[in-house]
């Protein structure tokens, strides 16, 4: 027999099913593979259940419908009784999921309260990130040089316990009208330095689809606006929703990048898997954002599995955030090293596209800040000393050659953006200047917020002792309070930390 005549042909005569794809998993009686659905709901039509907008008006709310479907602690019972708790709504879709008998359930602690949300703790605080005092106009986080945070909405499909947004998220008074989505468009016309905008709330995906459109069309509108992005846990809470008219209207729009936010394996369900199949069908690049929880995945091995089942899916692992400092977030809190953690036993151990970026959302306002684990052990002329994830530790020699990138030649560097006063680190080690000096937020107010930027004291930036520095004479410099002598620091205002006195931080 010749090779053709052994080999070829079953590839080429025989349908191939690939079983290895998630979007095409199949269930017993051999049709697209469906989630358990809690009996309360066995009798629900099919179309019924595939509805997403059946699936919105049927969520739970209440301690007594919650009570019909799982096995509820006392402390649960607390939680779902408290008063002015956070709000409280789940897809019958996402409750389903959950084991009614297992109190630790990692989708369960998501979404039903305990007792415990309402206790206070160190440092927390309302609007941990300050977004409030970096927008200037109402949803609009103005915080990075070139891009913003555009809250849409404070709806949801389903409500996080953990929520950073809490202070606004799951109150409909508090919503965002399309007088103030233009305001904020017309914002971003007048703002040609932004060119990434991120679609978050609440959840852009809950919008009404014609508001929805309106709003991502009146982005793509402004010619200096590169790409959009939606940060959405509809996939997630709420996977109907992701049908055919919504990934027709979104591909109209390119580039259009998602951010999806899981936290736990469970979370992955053939609907979830066939809804995000659609979104990168449609030529959406599909991340992922979860938070380190306690109690839900603070584990590298169930880490481990949530990234794998991600790049099953071709979701990309972006971000693992640190739990911020909001209030009802206390018992969800862990410590950073547990994050060190997690990154020590993925990078290296795992395929690197299944490795997000650790990141500590900074309290104040500052942005994401990574952390990571030290791999780069030492540095000195012509030798970088670095360890990798087994410990080995290995050197790398650096050109002894190297001629230095000429900038008055390059064409990217004259006419490189401007980042009026948030050129950063860099700066520094351009020579450009020998402190940094938060800028460009001065002008920015929030609603009913008059108050500046709560870094924008001159004197908390005005280093001592350095001597007149090109381009800025010392005369030119904020003049300080005569009660500090030579070489003292400049005290921050009651409890505010600054740079310069890290020592107080601790
Ligand atoms: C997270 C965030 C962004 C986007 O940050 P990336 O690191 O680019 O993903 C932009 N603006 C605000 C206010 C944010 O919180
Ligand atoms: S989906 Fe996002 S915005 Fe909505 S409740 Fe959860 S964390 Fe908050």
């Amino acid at each position: 027999m010749s090779l053709e005549a052994t080999s070829v042909p079953t590839v080429a005569t025989e349908p191939f099913i690939n079983r290895r794809d998630p979007a095409l998993a199949l269930g017993p009686d051999g049709r697209p593979a469906m989630s358990r659905r809690a009996p309360k709901w066995a009798d629900v039509p099919d179309e019924k259940w595939n509805d997403w907008r059946w699936q919105l008006s049927n969520r739970v709310n209440e301690l007594a419908d919650v009570a019909e479907i799982l096995n509820l602690t006392e402390e649960e019972r607390d939680g779902l009784s408290a008063p002015d708790k956070f709000r409280v709504d789940i897809t019958p879709y996402f409750i389903s999921l959950i084991d009614p008998d297992d109190p630790n359930d990692p989708i369960r602690r998501q979404v039903i309260p305990l007792g415990r949300e309402a206790q206070a703790f160190t440092a927390m605080m309302e609007d941990s990130l300050a977004e409030d005092r970096h927008s200037p106009v109402p949803g609009l986080v103005h915080r990075y040089p070139d891009r913003v945070l555009m809250l849409v909405t404070t709806q949801c499909a389903s409500y996080c316990r953990y929520c950073t947004r809490s202070r606004i998220v799951g109150d409909p008074t508090q919503n965002f009208n399309r007088a103030e989505h233009e305001a904020q468009l017309d914002y971003l016309r007048r703002t040609p330095q932004v060119r990434d905008v991120l679609i978050s709330g609440g959840d852009g995906l809950t919008l009404a689809p014609k508001l929805l459109e309106q709003i991502i069309r009146g982005l793509r509108e402004i010619p200096h606006i590169e790409i959009i992005r939606i940060g959405s846990r509809v996939p997630v809470f709420l996977p109907q929703r992701v049908d055919d008219e919504l990934c027709e209207m979104l591909g109209k729009y390119h580039p259009v990048w998602m951010n999806l936010h899981f936290n736990h394996a469970n979370e992955i369900t053939p609907e979830v898997a066939r809804a995000v199949d659609k979104l990168t069908r449609a030529g959406i690049p599909v991340g992922n954002q979860s938070v380190l929880l306690a109690g839900v995945n603070d584990c590298v091995n169930i880490q481990r599995q949530l990234v794998h089942k991600l790049v099953e899916m071709r979701v990309r692992p972006y971000y693992i955030y640190q739990c911020d400092l909001v209030e009802g977030s206390g018992h969800f809190r862990t410590p950073v090293g547990k994050g060190l953690e997690i990154m020590e036993g993925l990078r290296g151990h795992t395929s690197g596209y299944a490795v997000p970026t650790y990141v500590i959302d900074a309290p104040g306002g500052g942005g994401k800040i990574p952390v990571m684990p030290n791999y780069l052990i030492s540095y000195s002329d012509h030798k970088v000393v670095l360890r990798n994830y087994e410990g080995y530790i290995t050197t790398y020699e650096e050109p002894t050659d190297y001629k230095a990138h000429d900038k008055t030649t390059c064409d990217a560097c004259l006419h490189a953006r401007k980042e009026p006063g948030q050129s950063g680190v860099l700066g520094l080690l351009e020579g450009e200047r020998m402190w940094i000096e938060p800028t460009g937020f001065s002008e920015v107010h929030a609603r009913g917020n008059d108050q500046p930027h709560r870094l924008q004291q001159p004197g908390k930036w005005t280093p001592y002792g350095v001597g007149p520095i090109e381009g800025k004479a010392r005369e030119t410099l904020p003049v300080l309070p005569a009660e500090f002598g030579p070489g003292e620091e400049p005290r921050p205002l009651d409890g505010e930390p600054t740079a310069s006195a890290h020592g107080e931080l601790l």
